[in-house]
């Protein structure tokens, strides 16, 4: 069997579930793809900076896996449309008989991976997809009456629950060097640009590329945040969380990797023991609970608030208090601060994200809708689950949100 690989939000070597099962079941090579979609990601609001970090983390994946003897391959079809046909005619080209990816949980990305499964399985083809992307697969939890959690300190229970049932999971190193064959293509170069996208306003050095910046960033956390982390993650002056968020969202390392550190540095334990530990856990947890919520109630993704009798809300959508907003140009020090910071390095303190987010929704009223699209458009670390759950939290129109008399006066925070 020949395999073609497709990396999209997982890009490393370094345990990557459905890299390791190819290299695994492959007998006559392996072929890894990436797919650029500018049209695609433009269409679902990603901005310069996090197309800049997702090319280089492609890079950079392309450096990994050229050490493997494993070439990479890069395909425009822009959207994902046209995805399916641009992935058969390059199996086709170098004779693969199968396809491999980790699964994403976001609408649109489920539905093309369905087309594209049907494409293949037209032309006789294996497809094998797997779960990678958190630690608990985000369908796995239900509540006692067989519903997903829409509370996260029940699901976060039943979440350390199944951990604990099902034991630390398990992580993979990079697969070995292969042998590699006659027939097998070069690499293609990454594209330092995506089509219709500027240059990235966040400067290279900010954000450095690559599965080995990313446990590097890790290590870095482990050794000398984690233990403070319960103290000094709600300081947004400090250098308090792990900032590891754009990695996580372009799969430069895996979930399974942080909960792994995580444990390792707490004596193995999940929910006891050193109290940096077991609430960075309960962050990791968070990110697990709303791919959750976006899995159990789809409206989410698609522009809908999870409550929907707040639909009704009359929101108003005064574009000059906006424009003052999204520059950090209210008069408000802090919010003005946290969205430079935003503008500036393309990423800002969760409080932060919390205290502009109020500010907008329940100050200025404006549509929540307005502030995570701009949000999408400037963070390195944009993922539509956490920033959708972020912001339906702060609106009082999501999951598990703020009551919605509840305000967090800027000054204050
Ligand atoms: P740490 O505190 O070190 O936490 C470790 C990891 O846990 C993070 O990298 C992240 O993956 C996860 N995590 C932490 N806090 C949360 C949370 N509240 N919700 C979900 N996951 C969490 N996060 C994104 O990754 N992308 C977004 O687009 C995004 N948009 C947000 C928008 C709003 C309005 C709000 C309130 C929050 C948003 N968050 C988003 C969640 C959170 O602010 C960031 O994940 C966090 O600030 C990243 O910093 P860190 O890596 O240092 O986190």
């Amino acid at each position: 069997m020949r395999i073609l690989m497709w990396f999209r939000s997982d890009l490393r070597t370094d345990d990557n579930t459905a890299l390791h099962r190819a290299c695994r079941d492959a007998d006559s090579g392996v072929i890894a793809v990436f797919a650029l979609c500018p049209q695609q990601w433009a269409e679902h609001d990603w901005g310069p900076a996090k197309v800049d970090f997702v090319l280089r983390n492609a890079a950079a994946l392309r450096e990994s896996l050229d050490r493997l003897n494993i070439p990479l391959r890069i395909i425009q079809p822009g959207t994902f449309d046209k995805t399916p046909d641009a992935l058969a005619e390059l199996a086709q080209q170098h004779k693969c008989d199968a396809l491999y990816f980790n699964r994403e949980h976001e609408v649109n990305e489920r539905r093309r991976d369905e087309k594209v499964a049907r494409r293949f399985e037209k032309l006789g083809h294996t497809v094998r997809s797997f779960h990678d992307q958190t630690i608990i697969p985000p369908d796995d939890l239900r509540t006692t009456t067989d519903r997903f959690y829409s509370v996260y300190t029940p699901y976060s229970k039943a979440w350390k629950k199944a951990v604990k049932e099902r034991g630390q999971p398990e992580t993979v190193p990079a697969p070995r060097k292969r042998k590699g064959d006659a027939d097998q293509p070069e690499s293609d170069p990454v594209p330092e640009r995506a089509e219709g996208f500027d240059p990235s306003p966040v400067p290279d050095d900010r954000w450095p590329a690559g599965e080995k910046a990313a446990r590097k960033r890790l290590k870095h956390f482990i050794e000398h945040g984690l233990d403070r982390y319960h103290e000094d993650r709600d300081f947004p002056a400090l250098d308090g969380t792990s900032a590891l968020s754009p990695y996580l969202a372009c799969g430069a390392i895996s979930a399974r990797r942080c909960l792994e550190a995580a444990m390792d540095a707490n004596g193995g334990r999940l929910d006891a023991g050193r109290k940096g530990a077991t609430t960075w856990i309960g962050e990791l947890a968070w990110r697990e609970f709303l791919r959750h919520v976006m899995v159990g109630f789809p409206r989410v993704s698609m522009n809908r608030p999870y409550k929907t009798v707040t639909d009704r809300v009359p929101w108003r959508y005064d574009e000059e208090q906006f424009e003052r907003w999204a520059a950090g140009r209210t008069g408000v020090p802090i919010v003005d601060a946290a969205m430079r910071q935003m503008n500036t390095i393309g990423w800002m303190h969760n409080r932060l994200r919390m205290t502009v987010a109020m500010y907008l929704t329940k100050d200025l009223l404006i549509d929540w809708r307005w502030g995570e699209r701009y949000f999408m458009n400037r963070l390195v670390d944009g993922d539509l689950a956490n920033n959708n759950g972020g912001w339906q939290w702060a609106a009082s129109t999501g999951v598990d949100a703020a009551p919605y008399f509840r305000i967090f006066n800027p000054v204050r925070q």
